[in-house]
């Protein structure tokens, strides 16, 4: 599996799959979940709905699945991230989580490439380093027998430098 880095906007990546820092409500928020709802259009929030009417709310470090509406990507994967309490063991396990039950859904839905965005690192204040640290890890131990293709989307320069400098190593 090859792992790419790219500083950009997450709405416009053309990987069969992108990944959503959504809320546990699914119902929008802002950072990146408001940006995919609004690049993506109604589509994508009718089945976040459909899918909070069948299963509740999405619990931390849960992952769902959608089309991506008028996204280039043919799916979001909407996964909750832990708000970061200080609580270092237990944050960075739903953190790990969510990218593991990112990567299975992915690998269930037979696709090739995907693209997470720096989940938790907004609004929900975990500390950048460790959560590169976290997402990295979990990629390179997941044995994919599908996935060709995981994709970094860094929005802001520190995650960037932060991401350059662990994969370089
Ligand atoms: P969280 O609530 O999980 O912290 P945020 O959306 O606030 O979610 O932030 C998560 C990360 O997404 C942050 O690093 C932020 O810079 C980044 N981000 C915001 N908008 C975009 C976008 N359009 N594409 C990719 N990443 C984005």
């Amino acid at each position: 599996m090859k792992i790419e880095l790219i500083k950009g906007d997450i709405t416009k990546i053309e990987a069969d799959a992108i990944v959503n820092a959504a809320n546990s409500s699914l119902l929008g928020g802002g950072g990146v979940d408001g940006a995919i709802h609004r690049a993506g259009g109604k589509q994508i929030l009718e089945e976040c709905r459909a899918i909070r009417n069948r299963q509740g709310k999405c619990k931390t470090g849960e992952a769902v699945v959608t089309t991506g509406g008028n996204l280039p990507a043919q799916y979001v994967i909407h996964t909750v991230g832990p708000v970061w309490n200080g609580d270092e063991e237990k944050c960075s396990k739903l953190l790990a989580k969510c990218y593991k039950n990112s990567l299975e859904l992915a690998e269930n839905l037979g696709i090739k490439t995907i693209a997470f965005p720096n989940i938790s690192t907004g609004v929900y204040r975990f500390p950048k380093e460790l959560a590169g640290k976290i997402a990295i890890e979990e990629v390179k131990n997941f044995k994919s027998e599908i996935l060709k293709k995981v994709i970094f989307i860094c929005f802001d320069d520190e995650n960037e430098e932060i991401y350059r400098n662990l994969l370089e190593k």
